[in-house]
């Protein structure tokens, strides 16, 4: 939990040290933590080799801060990392916009994740599918013999759902309730424990045994509001740059092109979160558009209407959201671990929430831009100065 407000005027005036000073300060970090970390991008040689194979080296790119993200009452900083200029610029504007209407509010599902084992060439798929049912009892305890330490910290495998998939193939999903663990190995753990038996169940030939990506058991729902009446500026109307917005959001609703864009400027701010602490964004990548298509058409992660006699601009975006406070990366990573302390995030839930708000926050940013003076004049001007700056990240 951060020990101040992360909306504060003059930050982009401070230097790139008083910057980190200031953010240890809210985040309750040791004064010069951020400072020794970052020196090193958050990773030294060691921890390259030790993270993966055949290393040379590690590749830098600029560390950022969302700021006046305020979930459910309660202030966050978003650490983002990321290559694109103007995005964490856009989110920390959205963001205070949002704080206006009284922030963001959030909810979460638990963390289950699905193990799939995969079982194909079964001859009689109904009586697998009444063998592999009446046997859920017997599975749910085997896997969970298999993660003794995820049930001692209170998860575990919670249920078994099996499908017929067509043409010999059967596959069973345990369900497995990760806490605050991304869940990815944690569930292949369960996936291969369970597959002899399961195979012998289905009386078929046993094949894939692992997680899937689309954990849509494990999303995270997110909604803001902007008063209207505070959202306009110097050169546009409030009412009328909301009005764009909503429509911008229909267009998206209405055409899978304009939606994997709108879905694009969403995973600018998602990412950004989950890449800073460490996280798979591959993960959360392939689940968030998997979700996306969940109808059978792609459509857009976030919408926005105009609420309240057309006072108000109501936001609301859902999406998967597969992430660990502990594992994974975080374990050799200083600098993912650094990023997770200044978030303000106690657990894998609130972290989802900040970088599903992180996204609707560009996405906000980004259709307000679009549906007034566009996006490039804007864009461009931070993107030359990225490019007259050579020598370095550039700051919001
Ligand atoms: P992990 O293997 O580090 O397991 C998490 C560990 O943390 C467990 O041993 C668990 O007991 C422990 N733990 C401690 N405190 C906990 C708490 N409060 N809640 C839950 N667990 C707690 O990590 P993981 O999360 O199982 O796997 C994540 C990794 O797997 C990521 O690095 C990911 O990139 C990788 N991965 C992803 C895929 C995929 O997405 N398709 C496939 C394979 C591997």
């Amino acid at each position: 939990m951060l020990t101040g407000s992360s909306s504060f005027p003059g930050f982009r005036a401070l230097s790139v040290e008083e910057r980190r000073r200031r953010i240890a300060e809210i985040a309750g970090l040791e004064g010069g933590a951020l400072t020794r970390a970052l020196e090193t991008g958050g990773l030294d040689e060691g921890g390259a080799e030790q993270m993966v194979e055949d290393a040379l080296g590690r590749l830098a790119v600029p560390f950022g801060v969302g700021l006046h993200f305020r979930i459910n009452g309660r202030d966050f900083l978003a650490p983002m990392v990321i290559e694109e200029p103007s995005v964490i610029a856009a989110a920390s504007h959205a963001a205070k916009r949002i704080r206006a209407g009284g922030g963001f509010m959030a909810e979460t599902d638990p963390s289950i994740m699905i193990a799939q084992i995969e079982v194909h060439g079964v001859r009689d798929a109904a009586r697998a599918l009444t063998r592999l049912r009446e046997a859920t009892a017997e599975l749910i305890a085997a896997a969970n013999r298999a993660i003794p330490s995820l049930v001692e910290r209170g998860g575990g495998a919670r249920d078994l759902a099996v499908r017929d998939l067509g043409e010999g193939f059967v596959v069973t999903h345990v369900h497995v309730d990760c806490c605050d663990a991304m869940g990815a190995n944690t569930v292949n753990t369960v996936a291969e424990a369970l597959g002899d038996r399961v195979a012998e169940l289905a009386d078929g030939e046993l094949g894939l045994r692992i997680l899937s990506n689309y954990c849509d058991r494990r999303c995270t729902r997110v909604t803001a509001r902007v008063p209207v009446a505070a959202f306009g500026d110097d050169t546009t109307d409030g009412p009328e740059a909301a009005r764009g917005v909503a429509l911008a959001s229909r267009f998206a609703e209405l055409d899978p092109y304009r939606a994997a864009t709108h879905n694009k400027g969403i995973m600018n701010g998602v990412d950004a979160v989950v890449l800073a602490t460490g996280n798979d964004w591959r993960a959360v990548e392939a689940g968030a558009h998997a979700f996306a298509a969940r109808s059978g058409r792609y459509a857009p992660l976030a919408t926005w209407r105009l609420v309240d006699e057309g006072t108000q601009l109501e936001g609301r975006i859902e999406l998967p959201m597969a992430l660990g406070t502990v594992g994974g990366a975080l374990r050799a990573h200083d600098g993912a671990r650094l990023a997770l302390a200044m978030s303000g995030a106690d657990n894998a839930a609130e972290l989802g929430q900040l970088a599903a708000a992180a996204g609707l926050a560009c996405n906000l940013a980004a259709l307000r831009a679009l549906a007034t003076e566009g996006i490039q004049k804007g864009h461009m001007a931070l993107h030359r100065r990225a490019l007259a700056e050579p020598c370095g990240p550039v700051a919001p």
